[in-house]
């Protein structure tokens, strides 16, 4: 099994990266983000309470995205593993996956961190915003309030990994292919293992 957390900033190309990851290891991606985003569009009183949230550019409660991630890992009992994208996001819910986690008899194996500078940050998202359709993508206010959420309250989680000795930086300044490759490469080393 390979259980992966992909860990940055908003912006630094988490999802893109966790799309080549699922092709390449057949692993089951878990976006807390999409997930929510999922809930919104559904209409329900989870998604409605989370939106209120999102367009302020703080995080939802730890309890709410514990919930969605146990759920996801409890109905998925044959995967070959999981890619943690956007999650955990404090502490709190790093502990939490950790409980979870063994409850469930896996581990995380490492947390992969795309570190992108702040401006290119804010370029990207700004691009994002003309396609992606999210309104936390387009006001330029929401997106330095959730790069302040980020270095507030979730970076915080990389000494967290760091500490179990499972804390790998990614240039994610290079281009897509580049960084992916970077990604499979630390994989790869720590298979061998
Ligand atoms: P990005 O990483 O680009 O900000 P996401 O799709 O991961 O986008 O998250 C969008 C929003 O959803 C966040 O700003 C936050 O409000 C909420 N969210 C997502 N994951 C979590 C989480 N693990 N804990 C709390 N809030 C979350």
């Amino acid at each position: 099994m390979l259980n992966i957390v992909l860990f940055g900033p908003p912006g630094a190309g988490k999802g893109t990266q966790s799309e080549k990851l699922i092709v390449h290891y057949q692993l089951i991606h878990l976006s807390t983000g999409d997930i929510l985003r999922a809930e919104i569009a559904a209409g329900t009183e989870l998604g409605k309470n989370a939106k209120d949230i999102m367009d302020k550019g703080l995080l939802v409660p730890d309890d709410v995205v514990i919930g969605m991630i146990e759920n996801k890992i409890k109905s998925n009992p044959d995967a070959k593993g999981f890619i943690f994208d956007g999650f955990p996001r404090t502490v709190a819910q790093a502990e939490a996956l950790d409980k979870m986690c063994s409850a469930n008899g896996i581990e995380v194996h490492c947390m992969l961190a795309l570190v992108v500078e702040d401006e290119e940050l804010y370029k990207r998202i700004l691009e994002r915003g003309k396609t992606s359709g999210r309104s936390d993508d387009q006001n330029p206010e929401l997106i330095k309030q959730r790069i302040e959420e980020y270095n507030k309250k979730t970076k915080p989680v990389a000494d967290y990994y760091a500490s179990q000795n499972k804390y790998y930086a990614i240039n994610g300044m290079a281009d897509i292919n580049t960084v992916f490759q970077e990604i499979t490469s630390v994989l790869s080393n720590l298979q061998k293992r």
